[in-house]
């Protein structure tokens, strides 16, 4: 068992409607030690690869993304929720539904800065029915840049999102993926990876 399997077994809480709670390390309070050791599991996994910039979404992407982002020396990109006054000009948007919150998501990126130049690395916390991260692979597309792939903390793999979006050729590393989980016994089922 890996550090955040071990870690998910400790601290987080099966919710009815296969939710896994984690506010306790990784959507609230944050531990940052975990989430460093994520962010060097992302570098390990795409080393060698060129990378100008960190994708992620607002707001439990950010921690993450910005610890991987501080370690490659590139800048933080978060798609925004919202399309605040300070998201103005041209922009990038996608629509994604949100599993959580279950309902329409429209995400924005300004324009501005993506370019066709760059080559991402799309980052969240989640990764369950694909909706976030299609998203977001489109943001990285409208701008003609390139997805270099999408490490992922979290996966829910019976939801079948990641396998999904990896069947389309993308590089998915996920650091936990859970292939069951019953709310009644509070019993996860990790799928075996190659660490
Ligand atoms: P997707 O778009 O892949 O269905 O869901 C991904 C997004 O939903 C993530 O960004 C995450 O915020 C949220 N999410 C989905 N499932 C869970 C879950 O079981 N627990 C938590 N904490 N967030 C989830």
């Amino acid at each position: 068992m890996n550090f955040l399997e071990k870690k998910i077994l400790s601290d987080g809480v099966l919710k009815e409607g296969n939710i896994l709670k984690v506010t306790g390390f990784l959507n609230h309070l944050i531990d940052v030690n975990i989430v460093e050791e994520i962010a060097n599991a992302f570098l390990e996994a795409f080393h060698g690869e060129k990378i100008t910039k960190i994708l992620t979404i607002e707001a439990s992407g950010i921690p993450i993304a910005m610890t991987v982002a501080l370690k490659l020396h590139v800048p933080m990109l978060f798609a925004k929720k919202t399309q605040s006054l300070n998201v103005d000009g041209n922009i990038y948007s996608a629509k994604a539904y949100s599993f959580t919150h279950k309902c329409d998501n429209q995400i924005f990126v300004s324009s501005g800065y993506l370019s066709s130049d760059d080559r991402v690395l799309i980052v969240d916390d989640f990764l369950a029915n694909g909706e976030a991260l299609k998203a977001l692979i489109s943001v990285v597309q409208q701008a003609g840049a390139q997805v270099v792939g999408c490490g992922i903390a979290i996966e829910k793999g019976f939801q079948g999102g990641g396998d999904a979006i990896r069947a389309k050729g993308y590089k998915v590393k996920s650091i936990a993926i859970i292939d069951k989980m019953d709310y009644n016994t509070q019993k996860i089922e990790f799928r075996q990876q190659n660490q």
